[in-house]
C-alpha cells in the first residue's frame, strides 16, 4: 500500500536539486536533433500547489523553493535562468510562489516534436491527477503501473536517445536494490541512455546499499551528485543524491555551477559535491 504524498515535499531542496538536474541533461541532449524517448518511472502529479494545507504542514518548500525563489537576482546564468523562467509561472499576486512543477511538467516543457514521454504512476489517486494533466498535454503518455518494471518492457526504445528519470519515494527499504537492479537491466538493454537516479541522504545512509550495487555491476560512466545541508534537520533528509549515468560531455562542470550559486546560507545554506561513483 502505497502512503506517500509528493505534495508534502513538492518544491523541498532536493526537488530543485533533481530538478536541475533534469532540466540541464534534457537541454544538453537536445543539442543533438535526433529523437529522445523520455520516461518518468515514478511520476508523481505533475503539478504542485504550495499554499495547500499538505504543503504548508511539512513547509518543506520553504526550506526549498521559496528560499531559492527569494534569491534568484543572485542566480545567474542560462542555466538558471530556464529554471526561473518555468518557476516564475507559478508565482501568486502577492510575490510568492503558489505552485511548483513536478517532472513530467519540466519533461514536457523541453519535449520536442520528434521526442516522446512515458510516465509511471503506481497510486491510484497520484495516476488519476496525472492522467487529467496528460490529456491537455499530448503526446504525454500516462501509464498507472510500476515504473522500474514498466520502463524494462519499453526498452530498447524506437529512438535513437534515451533519457530516464527515476524518483522513487523509498518508502520500502527494498527499493534501493530494486532500483540498482532495475539499472542493470536497463542499461543491458540500451547501453547508450542516460539514467537519472535520484536519492535521499539519512541517517544510517540507506543510498550506500543502492551505490554499492552499482559499484559492483556492469555498469560505466556514472555522475554522483550530492547537497548536504549545513544546518541538520532534527528529522528527514540531510542531503539529496543524484546519479547520472552517461551525462552529456560537461555536464558536471554545469551542475557543479548550478549547485555552488545556492550554496549559500541566504539561500539553500548546503554543500555540493561531485564525483564519479563509477568511472568510464
Ligand atoms: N518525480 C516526481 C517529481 O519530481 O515531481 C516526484 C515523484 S515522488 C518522489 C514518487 C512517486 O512515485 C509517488 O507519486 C509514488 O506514488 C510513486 N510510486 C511509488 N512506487 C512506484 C512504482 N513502483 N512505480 C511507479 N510509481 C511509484
Amino acid at each position: 500500500m502505497l502512503s506517500y504524498l509528493h505534495a508534502f515535499h513538492a518544491g523541498n531542496f532536493a526537488d530543485v536539486h533533481k530538478h536541475a538536474a533534469l532540466v540541464l541533461a534534457i537541454r544538453m541532449m537536445q543539442t543533438k536533433a535526433s529523437a529522445i524517448a523520455c520516461f518518468d518511472t515514478h511520476a508523481g502529479s505533475a503539478s504542485y500547489d504550495l499554499m495547500g494545507e499538505k504543503a504548508l504542514k511539512t513547509g518543506d518548500a520553504a526550506s526549498g523553493i521559496h528560499k531559492v525563489w527569494s534569491y534568484r537576482t543572485q542566480l545567474h546564468g542560462d542555466d538558471w535562468q530556464v529554471m526561473l523562467d518555468e518557476f516564475a509561472r507559478g508565482e501568486g499576486s502577492n510575490g510568492y510562489l503558489a505552485s511548483y512543477p513536478g517532472s513530467p511538467r519540466w519533461l514536457y516543457r523541453y519535449l520536442r516534436k520528434q521526442d516522446s514521454l512515458t510516465a509511471f504512476e503506481l497510486h491510484p489517486a497520484e495516476g488519476e491527477t496525472l492522467d487529467r494533466w496528460s490529456a491537455d498535454h499530448a503526446p504525454v503518455r500516462v501509464v498507472k503501473d510500476d515504473g522500474l518494471k514498466g520502463l524494462l518492457r519499453h526498452l530498447p526504445p524506437k529512438q535513437p536517445r534515451l533519457l530516464v528519470l527515476t524518483d522513487p519515494s523509498y518508502e520500502v527499504k527494498s527499493d534501493y536494490e530494486e532500483v540498482a537492479q532495475t539499472l542493470k537491466r536497463a542499461w543491458q538493454k540500451c547501453r547508450h541512455g542516460v539514467y537519472l537516479i535520484w536519492y535521499p541522504i539519512l541517517a544510517g545512509r540507506p543510498d550506500e546499499k543502492l551505490k554499492q550495487a552499482i559499484r559492483s555491476g556492469p555498469v560505466r560512466k556514472v555522475l554522483c551528485s550530492e547537497i548536504a545541508r549545513r544546518q541538520l534537520p532534527e528529522r528527514g533528509m540531510s542531503g539529496s543524491g543524484m546519479l547520472v549515468v552517461n551525462p552529456p560531455w560537461g555536464f558536471d562542470d554545469r551542475l557543479a555551477g548550478m549547485m555552488e550559486a545556492m550554496a549559500d546560507d541566504q539561500c539553500l545554506a548546503i554543500t555540493p559535491t561531485m564525483d564519479w561513483l563509477v568511472p568510464e
